[in-house]
């Protein structure tokens, strides 16, 4: 019995080792697209300043045109001054030349806010730059090692698995067959209970009566805990 429930820990230990493996396996590729994610996030944000600051630059260019056409139609007025000769012509050349002025200046004010408009995006759009490249190299190592892990988990499982072969034949039937069938009902793989000197069930805390601790300690049979099933074993079989 004493070897029995020393195989059992190994057994436990090897199994826990595969469940890990198996978390990863639904883990790790979360977590590459998390990381991917990012990435495409703050490419993302990125391109949409770039349109921006693209849209704010044509808009800029089309006011220095409006100030180009108007300035040209004001030196056309400016010289038809020299051939009026009407009073009433000399009003409306000035009138014209009134209305091109205003033209000018509320399209120069207009570029002047997109100038300082375009600044800020540009800053922007180097903020982005810089945070996207912080995101990259921060992510693209992380992504890789994960991949790489993803790649070996079932050459590391297969390995596991020749290790749980060598205890398997060296557990009596009966107690496999109880150890697999509480394993199986338990999220996290434990079926057993490593009883401590403090008397306590370590998967579900219940505190043991002495004699029933003293058993345990003995290790002569199997004992399942009252309260949770668990298979409990003394926490160093192989010393008693
Ligand atoms: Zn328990």
């Amino acid at each position: 019995m004493l070897e029995d429930l020393q195989y059992l820990l190994e057994l436990q230990e090897i199994d826990l080792r595969i469940k890990e493996q198996e978390l990863a396996q639904e883990q790790f590729p979360e977590q590459v697209e998390k990381l991917n994610k990012q990435i495409a996030d703050a490419t993302e944000a990125l391109e949409k300043v770039k349109v921006t600051l693209g849209q704010a630059e044509e808009d800029k260019k089309n006011w220095e045109e409006q100030v180009e056409k108007a300035q040209d139609g004001l030196e056309r007025s400016q010289e038809r001054l020299n051939s009026i000769r009407t009073n009433r012509e000399y009003d409306a050349v000035h009138a014209e030349i009134e209305a091109q002025k205003n033209i000018i200046n509320s399209a120069e004010q207009r570029r002047n806010n997109l100038i300082a408009e375009i600044e800020r995006l540009q800053a922007t759009v180097a903020e982005h730059q810089t945070e996207l490249e912080r995101i990259t190299t921060e992510n693209t190592p992380q992504i890789q090692d994960l991949k790489d892990k993803i790649g070996a988990i079932d050459s590391n499982i297969a390995e596991i698995m020749k290790e749980r072969e060598v205890v398997i034949p060296k557990l009596s039937k009966h107690i496999l067959r109880q150890y697999d069938l509480i394993r199986s009902k338990r999220k996290n793989g434990r079926a057993l209970s490593i009883i401590k000197p403090n008397r306590t069930c370590s998967i579900c805390f219940k505190v043991l009566e002495p004699q029933l601790f003293n058993e345990i300690k003995r290790g002569i049979k199997v004992q399942l805990c009252q309260s949770c099933g668990s298979i409990m074993i003394w926490e160093a079989p192989e010393q008693q």
